[in-house]
């Protein structure tokens, strides 16, 4: 059981992100992404292996978005690589999970057979699919993020962020821990755990 964040505020997130998923670090992980809104568009980073890798990466550019969502992953179903690594994404969606999803493979095959090409061995990765086939299908985020976590069965904790929809990030649980915090002004923040916001 590893760790998310979430932060939605007018000031860059990518470096609280980092920050915040040092202090879940205790929790343990295999590997450790963000993705941002950045100019209105999603861009993730990701690496395998210690938290120094992904900042590293986050170091090499500046970037702007106050929206992001980031994760430390202990993998349970596909190898600690980057494509593993979350955040997954499809369409206009990223997402971050912590948990397991029983039901995946049913819910992966079935959107296979809808022509939805996957490109990970998680169990999450579908849960990125079905907000964006949720919101293909015409639903609102709110609404689309709602009738994924009806379709999943395990334990979960979620974030998501959606592509044009910049002052947003939808959080759900169901047996993981995930809180919230209410920051000054406008920001808004999920975490695993208080030590996170
Ligand atoms: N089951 C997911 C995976 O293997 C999430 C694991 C976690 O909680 O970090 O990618």
């Amino acid at each position: 059981m590893c760790g998310i964040i979430g932060i939605l505020s007018d000031q860059p997130a990518a470096p609280r992100l980092v920050e915040a998923l040092k202090r879940l670090e205790y929790r343990g992980y295999d590997s450790a992404g963000i993705a941002l809104l950045e100019g209105g568009k999603l861009e993730r980073l990701r690496a395998p292996g210690k938290l120094a890798n992904l900042d590293a990466k986050v170091r090499e550019r500046t970037f702007k978005a106050g929206v992001g969502i980031g994760h430390t992953r202990w993998a349970t179903h596909g190898q600690p690589n980057e494509t593993n690594a979350h955040p997954h994404a499809s369409g206009r969606v990223a997402i971050v999970h912590n948990g397991i999803i029983e039901n995946f493979r049913e819910l992966r095959e079935a959107m296979e057979g809808r022509g939805r090409k996957f490109v990970t061995e998680t169990d999450s990765e579908t849960i990125a699919h079905l907000i964006d086939e949720n919101l293909s299908n015409g639903l609102k985020p709110k609404d689309a993020f709602k009738a994924t976590l009806d379709q999943l069965r395990g334990a979960f904790a979620i974030a998501a962020i959606i592509e044009g929809e910049d002052d947003l990030i939808l959080g759900g649980r169901r047996g993981s821990p995930l809180v919230i915090g209410i920051g000054d002004g406008k920001e808004m923040f999920l975490g695993s755990d208080a030590l996170a916001v």
